[in-house]
């Protein structure tokens, strides 16, 4: 049983996350969406909002759970009895922090393995912070977020 931990902020979740969710639940048995707290990025929406978006986003799924953490990831990853940590890389951009995260990963636990997918072309420029700012100043959203993602970012009205 291969489980794989995917973990984000997901402030909101995006068609860019769930290409990488939909790629992973065809490879692992079992994938936990692990959504961080992550106080000090000071989130849009609270850590259990994030955690119901990204529930609906994902209902079609059957292999897929989303979980929401406040702890070291490892110790997340442990707990979750998973393998793998996953991740989404979109741009060359994404390369210098994600390769440095993953490699204070593997020096704390080297039993657990990085991996990281790409997401199909047409949402490699998805962000969430950029759809974030798209949602405040009215702007159309449809092609990065699902509807309830789309209405409750138009809903918060702040950045
Ligand atoms: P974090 O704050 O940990 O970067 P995010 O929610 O922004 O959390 O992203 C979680 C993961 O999803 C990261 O690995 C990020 O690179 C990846 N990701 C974000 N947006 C996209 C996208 N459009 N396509 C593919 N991967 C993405």
């Amino acid at each position: 049983m291969t489980i794989a931990v995917y973990p984000g902020t997901f402030d909101p979740i995006t068609y860019g996350h769930m290409d990488i969710i939909a790629r992973a639940a065809k490879i692992f048995d079992q994938v936990i969406v692990a959504i961080a707290a992550s106080p000090n990025k000071k989130p849009l929406f609270s850590l259990v909002e994030r955690q119901a978006l990204a529930k609906q986003a994902l209902d079609g799924h059957q292999n897929v759970s989303v979980e929401g953490f406040d702890s070291l990831l490892l110790d997340f990853v442990k707990k979750s009895k998973a393998q793998v940590i996953l991740r989404g890389l979109r741009a060359v951009a994404d390369f210098d922090y994600e390769f440095q995260m993953a490699a204070m990963n593997r020096f704390l636990d080297p039993a657990i393995e990085n991996i990281f997918l790409m997401p199909a072309e047409k949402y490699l420029y998805i962000s969430a912070s950029l759809v974030r700012e798209i949602a405040f100043y009215k702007g159309d959203i449809s092609g990065f977020v699902p509807e309830h993602v789309a209405k409750a970012l138009y809903e918060k009205g702040q950045v």
